[in-house]
């Protein structure tokens, strides 16, 4: 199973109550006021983990506290402060209120630190509140409570495949097709920088995450920076489907220039394995087989979205290849036992 939204409830530790107290020293009759502060409540803290890669944890308990701090007490002694509560999340984790849907932060690298929620401050003992012409203070101040809110923490999913392709080339209507992702389909060749992502379910459980990165090749012209979010997308992407229409006029030529075009663009693109992708199979007729010369991919699959012809052999192969990548990527050890068992991981 596998669950990248979680909703919990943190709350902040209780402050310490200040302390009411007077010396009492030897041969002093009326010693001065010695009531300390209480001590500060825990946070609740948010630490990036990069061990995790699911909010799976988070979907089994809700609420979170930190600790409560001490009470002052006399003699000067200021209560202890709370523990804070550190909680691990994975990279990419993004904190919204659920109640506003405020967004509160965002995650990405390993060790970031959000306070979700602050203990509450102690409150001051009657040290405090002397003055020349009020030198017995009884008055004090209890402990704050702590910060409660209910949060949203949402795990981006990061693509295993991505599809690569010219505008107008399926990209889009290969993922509808395929994932339960609803991106919008264009005729004209126009696309955003933002990526289209969706998961693909295969039987048994299996899962994969495949997303439409526009901009690999359109901005490439242009020579548009890609952001920081879309960089993420690529650096953990396992394989890529590079899609060719068969109604091309020269086939061969655009899977040279995808080619080109990812090997000019990026170093990280450039060592990523990929397969072709033969889209639009039924614009061809039955008797003219189309093929690329594609020597450094993995595998050549010919489908057409709007049939669903050979979509489900494609992705198997797609699937299978993920497999690979993250056995080679991990090492046997580091394998998710999980993953055995058909389930997959952002
Ligand atoms: P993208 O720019 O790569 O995302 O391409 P789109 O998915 O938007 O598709 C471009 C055009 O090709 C649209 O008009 C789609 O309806 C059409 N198209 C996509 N896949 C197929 C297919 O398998 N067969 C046919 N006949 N048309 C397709
Ligand atoms: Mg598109």
């Amino acid at each position: 199973m596998f669950v990248d939204v979680a909703r919990i409830h943190v709350a902040g530790g209780a402050g310490g109550a200040g302390a009411v107290a007077f010396r009492r020293e030897k041969g002093v009759p009326r010693g001065g006021p010695s009531g300390a502060r209480g001590g500060d409540g825990g946070d609740v803290v948010l630490v990036a983990d990069p061990r995790l890669d699911t909010l799976l944890d988070y979907s089994y308990r809700e609420h979170y506290r930190a600790g409560r701090a001490a009470h002052g007490e006399g003699g000067n002694r200021a209560g202890a402060s709370g523990k804070d509560l550190r909680l691990p999340v994975p990279l990419g984790t993004l904190v919204r209120e659920v109640e506003t849907g405020e967004r509160i932060g965002e995650l990405l690298e390993e060790g970031h630190e959000l306070v979700v929620a602050r203990g509450g401050r102690g409150g001051r003992g009657n040290a405090s509140f002397a003055s020349p012409t009020h030198q017995a203070p009884r008055e004090w101040e209890p402990g704050e409570w702590g910060e409660e809110r209910h949060i949203e923490l949402e795990l981006k999913l990061i693509a295993d495949v991505g599809l690569v392709g010219e505008p107008n080339a399926g990209k889009s209507t290969l993922l509808a097709r395929a994932t339960a992702a609803r991106p919008r389909i264009a005729d004209y060749p126009f696309t955003t920088l933002s990526p289209n992502l969706g998961v693909v379910g295969l039987s048994g459980s299996r899962s994969f995450v495949m997303a439409d990165i526009p901009g690999i090749i359109e901005g490439a012209h242009e020579g548009r920076g890609l952001g920081t979010q879309f960089l993420r997308h690529i650096e953990r992407t396992r394989t890529l489907a590079l899609l060719v229409p068969v109604d091309d006029e020269d086939p061969q030529a655009t899977y040279e220039l995808l080619r080109a075009e990812l090997r000019g663009h990026d170093a990280a693109l450039a060592g990523i394995s990929h397969c072709v992708l033969l889209t639009k199979s039924d614009l061809r007729p039955p008797d003219v087989p189309v093929s690329v010369h594609a020597p450094d991919s993995w595998g050549q699959f010919e489908i057409s979205a709007v049939t669903g012809a050979g979509l489900q052999e494609a992705l198997e192969g797609l699937w299978a290849r993920v497999r690979i990548e993250k056995e080679a990527a991990a090492g046997p050890e580091e394998v998710d036992p999980l993953e055995g068992a058909g389930a997959w991981r952002p």
